[in-house]
């Protein structure tokens, strides 16, 4: 049976960028990726889909936002605890890294609001043909419609073994297999079950950047609407856990948009099982809709606004300060008859009226499944991971790459430069390694 020196398991943009650094990294100085030398490894991409980077396509809704232009530090701040273990990868292989490495095969990038950089056809496939033509250079082999179900480390080698039993050998492997969300894109979390019979352990996986479902069912009616600009405070027991401006969208099951997805991550495991048990915190979103505003200057705002209306109903006031369908909802909410004329609302009421435009309250009671999230919290251990080489301190000749590894960061692209990063240092350094 053949024996390659690396094997990349999985072609998403960490396997891909693994694969195309191991290829490329023992060839002769100047020779550029389209030579081959005596010294080039010998290397492999597995992949259990027909083509390569079939999340890549989803990402950014089809954009892909592929990096952030944010310095290295407040890079590294996005990723929470687990992002000083980045720390390495980042320095080796960082966002300009990344840009020049598609600008030099011809895609022009731009950036957008937060730093945010995208492709200027707007078009992810754009990515996907830079990488394949990367990977064509590399002159790496390729093998599609191939799912790895184990490895066994046996007599310092490797042994692959497929759906249909034994595939390969190899010296080095790299497990690229990604998280567990979006299965239907072919990361379903085959990784996790591989690197934890090897011997690793997997910090608990959770869904982040995704939707939350909450106890109010009235959002259903809003189904579909979006608010800007405002302010979202993630509370439990009364402290504050999160805060930040941005976008929210209502959904038949509670509240999504930009801003939910970036602070899910902070709230969920308040409301996740620990050690068999709920924890049963309540979760309390404050929804801010005039956070331009301190109480006192929309108090004279509302005064204003119904001093003028005199005859006009309390919903027709309203639209001015909220959008129509909300409106409606929002004084069915303060229990104010809708019909009531502006001239007749009590002090009370505007009160009320107020305070909920201040902090509009909703339960949180758990977020939509793994499945349906944007990444994978958790995953292979940072602790169990060398993070100058990516090559695991457990067995040694394997190396990870990507959403495997446990920790991930709000939107922006820096989940993906993660991949990209990490698969670089994993690449070179299993090409490095002696026994390659
Ligand atoms: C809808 C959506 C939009 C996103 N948008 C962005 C964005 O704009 N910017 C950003 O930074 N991040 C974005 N992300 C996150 C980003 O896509 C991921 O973090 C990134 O793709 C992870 O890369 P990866 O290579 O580790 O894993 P993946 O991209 O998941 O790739 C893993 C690969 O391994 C293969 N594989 C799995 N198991 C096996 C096996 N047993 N054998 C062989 N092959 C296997 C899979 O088929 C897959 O091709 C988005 C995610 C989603 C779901």
């Amino acid at each position: 049976m053949r024996v390659y020196d690396i094997a990349v398991v999985g072609a998403g943009p960490a396997g891909i960028m693994s694969c195309i650094r191991a290829a490329q990294f023992n060839r002769p100085e100047g020779s550029g990726l389209a030579s081959h030398s005596q010294s080039q490894k010998n290397v492999i991409l597995l992949e259990r889909n027909n083509c390569i980077g079939k999340k890549i396509l989803l990402s950014g809704k089809g954009r892909c936002n592929i990096t952030n232009i944010v310095a290295l530090d407040e890079f590294i701040a996005k990723f929470g605890r687990q992002g000083e273990f980045l720390r390495c990868a980042f320095s080796k292989f960082f966002n300009q890294d990344l840009i020049d490495f598609f600008k030099a095969k011809g895609l022009q990038l731009k950036i957008e609001r937060q730093g945010r950089v995208f492709p200027t056809t707007d078009r992810a496939a754009s990515v996907i043909e830079v990488l394949n033509k990367y990977l064509l250079e590399s002159r790496a082999g390729l093998l599609y419609n191939t799912r790895v179900t184990g490895i066994e480390r046996e007599g310092g080698l490797f042994k692959l073994f497929s759906e249909d039993g034994r595939l390969l050998n190899t010296k080095q492997i790299i497990l690229a297999t990604g998280g567990r969300s979006f299965s239907f894109t072919g990361s379903a979390g085959d990784g996790f079950a591989i690197a934890g019979k090897l011997g690793h352990s997997i910090a608990p996986l959770m869904p982040g950047l995704v939707p939350l479902k909450t106890k109010e069912t009235w959002v259903r009616e809003l189904k579909g609407l979006g608010l800007k600009n405002i302010r979202l405070t993630f509370k439990a027991k009364n402290k504050k856990i999160v805060s930040n401006v941005g976008e929210l969208l209502f959904t038949h099951f509670g509240v999504s948009g930009p801003l939910v997805l970036d602070l899910s991550s902070s709230v969920l495991h308040l409301l996740a099982p620990r050690g068999g048990l709920i924890e049963n915190k309540e979760v309390i979103l404050e929804i801010d809709l005039k956070p331009g505003l301190g109480p006192k200057q929309l108090e004279e705002r509302l005064l204003r606004e119904f001093g003028i209306a005199g005859k006009k109903s309390v919903k027709n006031v309203l639209k001015e300060l909220l959008p129509q369908k909300f409106a409606v909802v929002f004084v069915n909410l303060l229990g104010i008859d809708y019909n009531k004329r502006a001239n007749q609302v009590t002090k009370e009421e505007r009160r009320s009226l107020l305070n909920m435009l201040k902090s509009l309250r909703l339960h949180i009671t758990g977020s939509l499944p793994l499945e349906e999230a944007m990444v994978t919290c958790g995953g292979v251990s940072t602790k169990e991971i060398n993070p100058r080489t990516m090559e695991s301190k457990i067995v040694q000749g394997l190396y990870f790459a990507g959403e495997i590894i446990d920790g991930s960061a709000p939107s922006g692209g820096y989940n993906l430069q993660q991949a990209f990063s990490t698969g670089y240092l994993a690449g070179e350094q299993a090409a490095r390694a002696k026994n390659a």
